[in-house]
């Protein structure tokens, strides 16, 4: 299990180093493994409720943030984040057995598991995640608390039935917005639609099997569509990586119904990503893609809101960390999705 982590952690740096020039602070493997050694050790006699033995959980969400490109010490508190909480281990042998940051990681992530959540109501959800954000203090608490509700939803099914419908209407109230936030997208669909598939089985099923069916034509159209664009903005300088994404099925099922479109009403199923290097180039990257496609007054100005406010040098974007810009094509029908 620890070779597996480590491998992961092996390929994402060799991804990385591509993408930085070799920019890249390295994880400190020994740490690690000490970590996994300490987390093995303290959850030795635990089975999870599917009968996997505990460590398979803390491996689990280690390796999600092995995928947020994070550090050293919270790769370390990811392994670690259930010691105190539900162990015989304590926050003095953490602090003594692991570099300084360590411990304050697992006391923040103890501390944010202690306080639950039980309301329905919306003003009472943004509270409860502006309390976490306050508590965390530091922004890598709350990913480790992001990654554990990944691990805990991707793993849902063997818990009682009940227990799955709160663990997902949970997710989608505090954490799916957390990750939206933060600008972790990748993070946000999967929580969502997990959650999604739990709580409402037979429409995510149902919007599942149509996107399916109109896969084909879909990829057929980013490609050229794609090729096309790519073409165009080489002619005024700009290198830019252009790959499609599919929409995931929670904000195809919103758009249903908070709109009351039928799916085939639905246009904007496709979208394309375009990430270029600089601030600079994502708005001369916007005037190509708007001077192609014409896109309509209202969708502008929200594309320039959300330009304004979150095409920041170095900011989070869609799990980019790399401080390269984002992008979005604004919808060719005319009907954008709000940013996000
Ligand atoms: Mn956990």
């Amino acid at each position: 299990m620890l070779d597996d982590l480590i491998a992961v952690i092996d390929q994402f740096e060799t991804q990385i180093a591509g993408i930085n020039g070799g920019r890249q602070a390295l994880i400190d493997r020994a740490e690690v493994a000490s970590a996994f050694v300490f987390a093995c050790r303290h959850h030795a006699d635990q089975k999870r409720q599917s009968g996997h033995e505990f460590i398979t959980h803390p491996v689990g969400v280690a390796r999600i943030c092995v995928g947020m490109s994070l550090d050293t010490a919270t790769l370390c508190a990811a392994l670690l984040h259930d010691t105190v909480e539900d162990t015989s281990a304590s926050l003095a042998e953490i602090d003594e057995a692991f570099s300084p940051g360590v411990s304050k990681l697992v006391d923040g992530v103890t501390k944010l598991t202690e306080i639950t959540f039980e309301s329905r109501d919306e003003r009472q959800a943004e509270n409860y995640r502006k309390m976490m954000v306050a508590m965390a203090k530091d922004v890598r608490v709350i990913l480790i608390k992001l990654a554990d509700r990944l691990h805990n939803m991707r793993t849902l099914n063997s818990l009682p039935k009940q227990k799955q419908i709160a663990k997902s209407r949970e997710t989608l109230e505090i954490y799916a917005p957390l990750a939206h936030r933060l600008g972790i997208h990748a993070i946000k669909w999967e929580l969502e639609d997990l959650a999604f598939a739990t709580l409402h089985p037979r429409k995510y099923s149902e919007i599942k099997h149509l996107v399916a069916q109109q896969r084909a034509e879909r990829d057929t159209y980013v490609d050229e569509a794609g090729g096309f664009l790519s073409e165009e903005l080489k002619k005024v300088g700009i290198d830019a990586e252009i790959a499609g994404r599919a929409k995931h099925f929670y904000s195809i099922y919103t758009k249903m119904t908070k709109k009351g479109r039928e799916f085939n009403e639905i246009f904007d199923l496709t979208a394309m990503r375009v990430i270029v290097g600089s601030v600079k180039d994502c708005y001369g990257a916007i005037g190509v893609i708007h001077s192609l496609w014409k896109p309509p007054a209202r969708a502008l100005q929200g594309l320039r809101r959300h330009a304004q406010s979150e095409h920041v040098p170095g900011a989070p974007h869609d799990g980019d960390r790399s401080g390269r810009q984002a992008a979005r094509d604004p919808d060719p029908h005319g009907r954008d999705a709000p940013p996000g």
